[in-house]
């Protein structure tokens, strides 16, 4: 692997978001310090990893440039790009998969779509990224992106493309993280790019407003469950990476709290109830405090059941 260690500036896990209740936007800290990190690289069964930008981007050379999955925030896109053509002795982007919309996952978009790069995604993503759209998770609007940012190539479903010679295949996550989250499996290298929904070391995050649905939620990761191997090597949004005997522990983890969260509903309880009531008590020590992930999930489950 073509990797250049000169940017292999700082290892471990980016910064974690603080905990905090919704509706508080959980990544207000985090966009105000986005643009103050070093690029980070590592090789992960063959493929470029970066950290540092904003999320996890996954890389591959390729003889007409680059394959990327995400591309970080828009203010560390150029420091971003520059680190990938160093690393992978690439010019340019020729294809940029973006897993969903969130600001973290599409700060490339502009620069690659202007250099004429093919930018893959799902379509709900292409629809929100023409839009100015609100999230629980996020402070005040999120912008539209401008016309040569937004995806060129869309799917609902599945998709592959050839790449370097080898087969990338992408599918939908249903409503897992937004409305429109696809992961990436490269599997001549073994391994996933899993995005919003996955987390090794924390709760992840659910959109619940913009269409994450426990119901969703709990489907991809039978999905996933059912793409991996054990020994894949999943690469969540942030932070570290996961096997795919992780993702089938996790997947049993949160088909068991469906179930709970149901009966919490039966008995009538609120997102508060379901809080104190500590359904993932034997995985706090794991992944730490799960209070917003729970009032996450609750909600989403109110939103879909309970008619306004
Ligand atoms: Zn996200």
């Amino acid at each position: 692997m073509l990797i250049n260690r000169r940017f292999l500036l700082r290892t471990g896990a980016p910064a974690l978001a603080a905990a905090s209740l919704l509706p508080a936007p959980v990544f207000a800290a985090e966009q105000k310090k986005a643009g103050a990190r070093d690029i980070t690289v590592r090789d992960v069964n063959g493929l470029a990893v970066f950290g540092g930008a904003g999320c996890n981007v996954v890389a591959l050379p390729g003889p007409e440039g680059a394959l990327l999955v995400d591309g970080g925030r828009a203010v560390n896109a150029a420091v971003l790009l520059k680190a990938v053509s160093g690393a992978l002795k690439t010019k340019r982007v020729h294809t940029l998969i973006n897993t969903h919309w969130h600001p973290e996952q599409v700060g490339c978009n502009e620069a690659v779509g202007k250099d004429g790069g093919v930018i893959v995604a799902h379509e709900v993503t292409r629809l929100y990224l023409g839009r100015d759209s609100h999230s629980a998770l996020y402070e005040g609007v999120i912008k539209a992106v401008p016309p040569k940012a937004r995806p060129t190539k869309t799917t609902f479903n599945t998709g592959s493309l050839e790449f370097a010679g080898e087969t990338v295949e992408y599918r939908y996550l249903p409503a897992a993280h937004t409305n429109g989250d696809l992961f990436v499996h490269f599997p001549k290298h073994n391994v996933i790019a899993a995005g919003g929904p996955v987390s090794a070391v924390r709760w992840p995050v659910m959109d619940y407003l913009n269409g994450a649905f426990m119901h969703g939620f709990v489907r991809s990761y039978e999905i996933l469950a059912a793409v991996v191997k054990p020994d894949t090597i999943v690469v969540p949004a942030d932070g570290p990476t996961l096997t795919g005997a992780d993702i089938v522990r996790q997947k049993d983890m949160y088909e068991a709290l469906f179930k709970q969260l149901f009966a919490h509903f039966n008995k009538g309880f609120g997102p508060k109830d379901v809080v104190e009531a500590r359904p993932l008590k034997d995985y706090e020590a794991q992944f730490g405090d799960p209070a917003q992930f729970l009032e996450a999930a609750y909600r989403s489950i109110q939103l879909a059941t309970i008619p306004y």
